[in-house]
């Protein structure tokens, strides 16, 4: 399926584009937009976002990709409700305030345990919501062919892009995924009707995402098996 995915992709990549994402002059297909918040905790995270120029970083991110249609990447507040999404019918991924604000209350106050800094801990999950997301506008922009299940589809994508960053900023964001999907993880308490959910289980989506790290590069990312994140 990865491989499929790929080929898509690939179609389009502009010609030339060569193993390095290059940037190409569709990028402006992408637009950014900060709604400004009114609860103070989600202005404080609109100003952070904005300062860490964050939705610029994504778009030069999918700079790479020729899209048929301009995309959206919106950063909203979302009244109290801890979400993100993609919405077609406007073609804007929506990430809320509300997810970044949850994300930073679970991250580490400095360092956790396994070394994870509070920005990878914070940073790490709000970039790799993004590309999950963004990954259902392409799947849905691109007409991509989905053989599986979407939403692992997304994760797989969104994984895919990251693995293609520099390997300092790549394991950065896969450890900061990571410490949030463990964070959910221990909260899982699965039950029948989870394993019916379009979704899976946070420690499935872990395991995936350590386990494409791996298999990307098994030098860069041997850690994860010797310290025992990621089974043999
Ligand atoms: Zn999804």
């Amino acid at each position: 399926m990865i491989r499929a995915l790929l080929l898509v992709l690939a179609l389009a990549l502009l010609p030339g584009a060569g193993p390095a994402w290059a940037r190409t002059a569709e990028g402006d297909r992408v637009r950014v937009l900060y709604q400004a918040a009114k609860a103070p905790e989600a202005q404080a995270i609109y100003r952070e976002m904005r300062e860490r120029r964050l939705l610029e970083g994504l778009r030069e991110t999918l700079s790479v990709i020729r899209l048929p249609r301009p995309l959206t990447l919106r950063l909203s507040e979302c009244d109290g409700e801890v979400n993100a999404w993609y919405a077609p019918e406007t073609r804007t991924v929506t990430v809320c305030y509300e997810f970044i604000q949850d994300v930073q209350n679970r991250a580490p106050k400095d360092t956790s345990p396994a070394g994870v800094t509070r920005h990878q801990a914070v940073m790490g999950p709000v970039a790799q919501v993004f590309l999950h997301e963004t990954s259902h506008a392409l799947f849905h922009l691109l007409d991509v062919p989905i053989l599986g299940r979407e939403e692992d589809a997304a994760d797989q994508l969104a994984a895919l892009i990251l693995l293609r960053l520099k390997p300092a900023q790549a394991r950065q964001i896969i450890n900061g995924s990571a410490f949030l999907f463990a964070s959910y993880g221990a909260e899982e308490k699965p039950e029948k009707a989870d394993l019916a959910d379009d979704h899976g289980l946070f420690q499935q989506r872990l395991y995936n995402l350590l386990c494409l790290a791996y298999g990307s590069d098994e030098r860069a990312f041997g850690y994860l098996v010797d310290r025992g994140d990621l089974p043999k």
